[in-house]
């Protein structure tokens, strides 16, 4: 290898969390070329804060899950940038479809049979050959069978629970909690510690400052140390890796090629799913393809709706809607069929005035391809029909919508029966694409070349690298997750050049 690793030319394809932190980290070690391709027009990804009502929202990650062990918190915490939420999503009030609250007694004890089942959840799903919904509805209904909860009405047991697993499909991204595998459900590892830390009035993309040391990123106008180093609306169409000289062509959507010695793929499984078999040339090994197909990714979508003074009680942190069976007649099979799957609205951080509503499937996927106004109309009539004050027309109004963009196609990852017969993993999606090549001189070995010639050996050179959150084998779906899939290949082509964490100080 005659060249220095500081001329050596790195492309990262996308700029959310683990592209910016890989680039940030290769600019560390020294890697000097170092360019993003980003199809969006901003930084972030699926992080994404808009100014919205008195302050900001993010339309995509919102908390900071977790303290232990969670490199976003690692990072934030030395700032005091993170506040805790408090127990919004523990407190919230559960209201049906004829506008009846349960009282609290009630729904405490529903909320803690599936509290409840989340403590046994880790122990009994290692032994669970079976999807975590059949799991899930086997545990609810045997804990309610018992002697001391046979007083619980059937009825609002079963509205509970259902909208309880929607809850849950919209934690891990399913559409139905049958498609999850119970045993994949493990895989994922909380961090301990407070598991909805906010971003106080600033949101998530002050994470981006953090990485790339820079002060006003929403007016895109200061990169840090990013700057000149992004290339924006510019999508990468196809990725040719089997040159004779072992660099990789990379076609944009703009017309324009451009080679690179590394590539380090940050897109998310989405977009790989849908485009992995016209992206790359030649295609991708078959235990990728496996690893594409086989990894899921679900849609969930948010629904921010700004009212002119907040009309919910102090003490209301929230509300589930609980659909009577007798009252779902009115909306299944209607244009409003798809607000059976907005299953709860909540208070957010630091926006007096705004309600953050959930919703889940394909039900999410077909609100965005709505008219707003029609968006607008079907939570008002959620609002009323379930809640029995006066309800002010709203100021403002916005949702997400991650599934039609085709730079998402969706928002996050999870493991589902087919990962589990497939037999795939984080592990195969993460294995970069290699070239036999001679070991490279390090720094260290190059400065010894006067006095004996080191020994070079075949070894196997990344030229293409995966990162990304799906990537990640134990925090997939999560921001920190997606840092640390980031941080990991840019490490990688450290090691690979034999530069360590001596050398990426050394070089700032
Ligand atoms: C609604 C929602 C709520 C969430 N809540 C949380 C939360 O509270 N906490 C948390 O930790 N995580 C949360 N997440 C998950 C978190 O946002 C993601 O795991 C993380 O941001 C993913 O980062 P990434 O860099 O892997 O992917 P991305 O952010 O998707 O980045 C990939 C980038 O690649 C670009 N791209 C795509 N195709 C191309 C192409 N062909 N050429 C060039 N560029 C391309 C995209 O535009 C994008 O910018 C949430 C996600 C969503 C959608």
């Amino acid at each position: 290898m005659s060249k220095s690793h500081r001329d050596l030319k790195i492309v990262v394809i996308g700029a959310g969390a683990s592209g910016v932190a890989c680039a940030t980290k290769l600019l560390e070690y020294g890697f000097q070329n170092v360019l993003i391709v980003e199809a969006e027009s901003r930084l972030g990804g699926r992080i994404h804060t808009i100014p919205f009502g008195e302050n900001v929202i993010d339309l995509g990650a919102q908390w900071c899950h977790g303290e232990q062990d969670n490199i976003v918190y690692q990072l934030a915490s030395q700032k005091d940038l993170l506040e805790s939420t408090g127990p919004v999503y523990e407190n919230y009030q559960c209201v049906r479809s004829n506008r009846e609250v349960l009282p609290d007694n009630v729904a405490n004890r529903l909320k803690a049979i599936v509290g409840d089942s989340l403590v046994s959840r880790q122990m009994e799903l290692q032994h669970c050959s079976g999807s975590l919904g059949s799991y899930l509805t086997n545990k609810f209904y045997e804990m309610l069978r018992r002697p001391e909860n046979a007083d619980i009405d059937k009825v609002l047991a079963n509205e509970f629970f259902d909208n309880y697993q929607k809850f849950e499909n919209s934690v891990e991204a399913s559409d139905s909690l049958e498609e999850v595998s119970g045993r994949g459900y493990l895989d994922y590892w909380e961090c301990e510690g407070d598991i909805l830390l906010n971003w106080k009035d600033k949101g998530f993309v002050e994470l981006l400052r953090l990485l790339t040391r820079s002060r006003e990123l929403e007016t895109s106008s200061d990169l840090g140390v990013l700057e000149q180093r992004v290339l924006f609306n510019r999508a990468v169409k196809k990725i040719l890796w089997n040159r004779n000289d072992s660099r990789v062509e990379l076609q944009l959507s703009n017309g324009e090629c451009c080679l690179a010695d590394h590539v380090i793929v940050t897109v998310s499984l989405g977009v790989l799913k849908e485009q992995h078999l016209q992206m790359f040339d030649p295609q991708l090994p078959v235990a990728k393809q496996r690893a594409i197909q086989g990894l899921a990714f679900g849609t969930v979508n948010k629904i921010f709706v700004e009212f002119p003074e907040a009309f919910w009680p102090e003490d209301w942190t929230g509300f589930t809607l609980l659909w009577r069976e007798e009252d779902l007649g009115d909306i299944r099979n209607t244009s409003r069929a798809w607000l059976e799957d907005v299953f709860g609205f909540y208070r957010v951080s630091y926006q007096p005035r705004v309600l953050a509503g959930w919703i889940i499937n394909a039900s999410g996927r077909h609100m965005e391809s709505l008219d707003r106004n029609e968006v607008l109309a079907g939570c008002m009539y959620l609002f009323r029909r379930f809640l029995h004050w006066h309800i002010p027309d709203p100021v403002s109004f916005c949702t997400s919508a991650w599934y039609t963009n085709p730079n998402f196609r969706g928002s996050y990852s999870f493991r589902s029966m087919d990962t589990e017969r497939l037999g795939t993993g984080a592990q195969d999606l993460a294995q970069p694409l290699t070239v036999v090549a001679m070991t490279p001189q390090s720094p260290a070995r190059s400065r010894s070349r006067s006095r004996s010639l080191p020994q070079q050996s075949r070894c196997d050179r990344p030229i293409v690298q995966f990162a990304g959150e799906a990537s990640s084998p134990h925090y997939y779906s999560t921001v920190h997750g997606a840092v640390e899939a980031g941080w990991r290949e840019a490490d990688r082509l450290a090691d690979f050049y034999s530069l360590n964490d001596a050398t990426a100080k050394s070089q700032l």
